[in-house]
């Protein structure tokens, strides 16, 4: 927890201090608008909105962050959990599942769904995470929601049954994660003095510049349109600075990267396998399991596999997909190759240094458009 709030502390002072070393002015304190250009106290001719989100709650469990936590309470948990329930197996319930786990915490993950990592992870893929991380002993219920929650007594007590309806059964658990989602956080923005809309989701409503109906103020980030990461903002916030500045921007919807950051990672980037299905493409699929690679046999880490989507007719890269050790970093070169519009060719051709874990990156190319050498 220390090392962890280290690292947050410096992170967010060198945000700071690159704010300052570019001439931006940093104002600290709770933005609302008061009319069209006025946030406030300030003025401006250009405003862009970056509220992001805030966790989804789970009617009748009030989050307290301690026994009954959204991310940002598991992350300052001051003792790893006998017993901990998760509610909702998408991104952030497995990370967090994750850590405690390895700490020691017995772990189940309730979801409603039939597959883990929610529907943008590819299917087998994310079969494969499930099963290593059952192994570790994280245990899971799909197909399953969370009906009731009762924090009244000493443990934390919580109805679950088959999401289509069936037998009941209750978890007990001292600590409770709520990870079911995250909403658009624009509470007391004063959207009303300016009248911009939001959708049915809470979302707010822009054009392909970032701009609302006030064609000034624009919006990036979680609390607009696409997937809730970072990363996608930043992209976002530099294309809508290059509108205001330039007139022109670009982000590249179809090369933004996902990561969970479990032990082992999972990572993709492109469509996965039923989207490419159900788009009628015709496709060829190529994969080679981190077991055949000299690196992660030597780091006794094998766990898991790279897989490759590319179009049957053309080689190009529609989607690549990994679970197993440093996917978070190996699906820069898969994002790049999508971005770029690689095909499976591409990348088996281009050498990749031996021993490392990015050789299964380039047998997977190689099982897509031929076959792999190593297995
Ligand atoms: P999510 O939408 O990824 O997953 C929520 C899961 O909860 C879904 O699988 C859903 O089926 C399930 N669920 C909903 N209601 C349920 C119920 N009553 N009982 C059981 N299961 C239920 O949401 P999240 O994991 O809370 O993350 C929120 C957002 O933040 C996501 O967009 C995520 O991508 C983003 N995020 C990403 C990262 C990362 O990329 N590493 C990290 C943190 C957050």
């Amino acid at each position: 927890m220390k090392a962890k709030d280290t690292s947050v502390e410096s992170l967010t002072k060198g945000v700071e201090f690159l704010l300052k070393k570019n001439g931006v002015d940093y104002v600290k304190g709770t933005g609302a608008f008061v009319d069209a250009n006025t946030v406030k106290v300030l003025r401006g001719k250009n405003i862009i909105i970056a509220t992001g989100s805030e966790s989804t709650p789970f009617p009748g469990l009030t989050v307290d962050e301690k026994r009954i936590v959204s991310s940002t309470g598991a992350l300052a948990l001051t003792e790893v959990p006998k017993k901990m329930v998760v509610i909702g197996g998408g991104i952030i319930g497995l990370e967090m599942a994750s850590v405690w786990s390895r700490l020691g915490a017995e772990v189940t993950v309730v979801e409603f769904l039939g597959q883990i990592g929610g529907p943008g992870m590819d299917a087998e893929i994310s079969k494969q995470a499930q099963k290593i991380l059952a192994k570790q002993g994280i245990k899971f219920k799909l197909n399953t929601k969370v009906t009731k929650g009762d924090d009244s007594g000493e443990n934390i007590v919580l109805n679950v049954e088959a999401s289509k309806g069936g037998k009941e059964e209750t978890l007990d658990a001292d600590v409770v994660l709520v990870a079911i989602g995250r909403r658009p956080y624009t509470a007391g923005l004063g959207l009303e003095n300016v009248g911009l809309d939001v959708d049915e989701k809470g979302r707010l409503v822009i054009d392909q510049e970032y701009r609302t109906k006030a064609s000034h103020i624009r919006v990036i980030g979680d609390c607009t349109f696409g997937p809730m990461l970072a990363h996608k903002a930043e992209e976002e916030a530099v294309a809508a600075i290059d509108y205001i500045k330039k007139g022109y921007g670009h982000v590249n919807y179809a090369a933004i990267p996902s990561v969970m950051y479990t032990h082992p990672e999972v990572a993709w980037v492109g469509q996965n396998e039923a989207e490419v299905k159900a788009s009628g493409v015709k496709y060829r699929v190529g994969t080679f399991p981190f077991s055949a690679n000299s690196r992660a046999k030597t780091n006794l880490e094998t766990e898991g596999v790279v897989k490759f989507i590319a179009d049957a007719e053309t080689d190009r890269i529609l989607g690549v997909h990994i679970v197993g050790p440093g996917a978070g970093e190996m699906i820069a070169e898969a994002t790049l190759a999508v971005e770029y519009g690689a095909s499976s060719e591409d990348v088996a051709r281009t050498c990749h240094a031996h021993p490392t874990l990015s050789e299964a990156f380039k047998e997977a190319a190689m099982a897509t458009y031929a076959k792999p050498i190593h297995f």
